[in-house]
């Protein structure tokens, strides 16, 4: 049975409300008060299956590892085999999580969230994990990704007289599991009928009083890998820096549309819904994910570097030094080095700490912009004809001041170079960049662009110089946000949006669309591929259901 610990069917009673009353809830700036022009991570989820140790402290280092992910939320819910806690709140996981929550999450199964919220508002509410109650006992979700039939399964859901106590599409997730355990099924059938009804991207760790579960979506469109600990201990994570953190050895990425189960009888591989077609997140290889983490068995890092040495190919330019914009522009820039021959410096010194602060800026300091994050090292740029690599330009309003810090600093010339293709569409699947009216690339030509952010020159990655850094063909990628082509199909007539449960026709960054053609025209969402059914379940050694 699970205790009263569920803050969504007891709010008055449970461990995280009686924290939070006690300490209050932090307010988080707003991620654009410091001159914030980057897609934004979406989440982190972790999961722990170690009995004998302590569940929740390997899951708060999990998450610590993930924190990249998400900076609003953080939590944790712990089973001990018969009850089942959650605390979770506002704020970095530090700032969630001492001693004292951690001593109280007993048990040796967890799963613990770190949210950047991209369905719903961030606020406490909303934080995960998320928890339901059924006849049996309690299911809980740690959710990575988005939904996009959230509204129709929202709207039906309610019909049925389902009751929802959050604005977060990963709650209509946790509801649909307690349904199907209340017809009594297993947890694998349960989930199963659950991934039947879900359209969009998710990897998810559930926790059951007895289980812990991983599912990927049919496209694996977000990242979810499996680790073992040396004494047959399994973890999950969202990427491979979160398994060596903990010092779990990775054993494999979860295929689309796979279930993992894992209890006291091990782990084991269960027929999820049939692979759609395989489309990881290329933003994922790109920027989001850790450079220390490995995806289709690569590091990123060394990825992010092979992407630096085709931009080199693709953009070569006569110039006296590389540099990087901090941090995720770094590996990049390195490669273009290699490859050109052009010496690498540090061009940039970057205040780490600019967005953990809780002092809102006045309006003076907010002018000051993007110099509150980035200082030009002018020792090192000056007189110099500069080639400066960054990961992406989203809206187009941070890359032209970074640019103006360099030729305020002395440089002679700015040559920009992007390691990805221009960014034209917006994203539905999880990553909260801006709507397409917002996005530079959409309506403005590469040289136009140029002009705006005031470089020497302008260059962007290609597809296929991705591909080439890659290894891996781009079939196995969503490219959506560069090419439009949505590798799962986005309903024309519904507004799929962060606030998609609480202002059905306003997206999140308040643009207002008065019908669905309105939201069609301005997302120019092209219809998706044939997507065929084929679901590979290779044997990999674990058990069958
Ligand atoms: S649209 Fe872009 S950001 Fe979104 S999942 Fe696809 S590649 Fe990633």
């Amino acid at each position: 049975m699970a205790t009263s610990t569920n803050p969504i069917t007891n709010p008055t009673t449970n461990l995280t409300t009686n924290l939070i009353t006690s300490r209050g809830n932090l307010p988080l700036p707003a991620n654009n008060t410091w001159e914030d022009d980057t897609p934004h991570e979406e989440c982190g989820i972790f999961g722990a299956f170690v009995p004998g140790e302590e569940a929740a402290r390997m899951t708060f280092f999990g998450l610590f590892a993930l924190q990249h992910r998400g900076q609003e939320s953080a939590g944790i819910a712990v089973s001990d085999g018969e009850a089942i806690r959650i605390h979770k709140d506002m704020g970095l996981v530090t700032q969630v999580f001492h001693e004292d929550e951690l001593k109280r999450l007993r048990g040796h199964i967890a799963v613990g969230h770190t949210r950047y919220s991209t369905t719903g508002s961030s606020v406490k509410q909303n934080a995960q994990p998320l928890s339901c109650l059924h006849d049996a006992g309690t299911v809980v979700v740690a959710h990575n990704g988005n939904l996009i039939n959230t509204r129709e399964l929202h709207t039906e859901m309610k019909a049925r007289g389902i009751p929802f106590e959050t604005t977060n599409d990963s709650e209509i997730i946790a509801r649909l599991l307690a349904e199907q355990k209340d017809l009594g099924r297993t947890t694998a059938e349960a989930v199963r009928e659950t991934m039947k009804q879900i359209r969009g991207a998710y990897s998810l760790a559930i926790l059951t009083e007895t289980e812990l579960i991983g599912v990927r979506d049919p496209n694996g469109v977000r990242p979810l890998c499996l680790g073992r600990l040396d004494n047959g201990k399994w973890v999950l994570a969202s990427e491979t820096c979160a398994l060596n953190t903990v010092d779990a050895t990775f054993v494999r990425e979860l295929s689309p549309g796979e279930i993992v189960i894992i209890d006291r009888d091990g782990v084991r591989r269960v027929p999820g819904v049939p692979m759609e077609r395989e489309a990881l997140c290329m933003l994922e290889t790109i920027y989001f994910a850790r450079p220390d983490s490995e995806m289709y068995g690569q590091s990123l890092h060394i990825a992010r570097q092979r992407m630096g040495i085709e931009l080199a190919r693709e953009h070569p330019v006569e110039a006296d030094l590389v540099i990087g914009v901090p941090d995720s522009g770094i590996p990049a820039a390195l490669g273009f080095a290699l490859e050109s021959g052009i010496p690498y410096n540090e061009g940039f010194i970057k205040n780490r700490y600019i967005q953990r602060t809780f002092i809102q800026p006045d309006q003076r300091m907010r002018d000051l912009g993007v110099r509150m994050k980035l200082t030009a090292i002018r020792e090192t740029v000056k007189g110099k004809r500069v080639v400066m690599v960054d990961d992406t330009i989203v809206r187009g309003t941070t890359t032209g001041k970074v640019v103006r810090l360099l030729l305020d600093a002395g440089a002679s010339e700015v040559h920009v170079r992007i390691s990805a293709p221009p960014v034209s569409y917006p994203c539905f699947y999880g990553i909260d960049m801006a709507t397409q009216d917002q996005l530079i690339a959409a309506s403005h030509s590469i040289e136009e662009i140029r002009q705006h952010i005031g470089a020497t020159s302008l260059g962007y990655l290609s597809t296929e110089g991705l591909a080439h850094a890659l290894s891996v063909s781009n079939d196995s990628f969503c490219l959506a946000c560069f090419t439009g082509d949505y590798p799962i199909e986005i309903p024309p007539h519904v507004m799929v949006s962060k606030f998609a449960l609480e202002m059905p026709m306003v997206n999140g960054n308040g643009a207002h669309y008065h019908t669905a053609e309105d939201l069609t025209e301005a997302t120019s969402v092209k219809r998706n591929r044939i997507l065929e059914p084929a679901f590979d379940a290779p044997d990999n050694g674990e058990g069958p259901e």
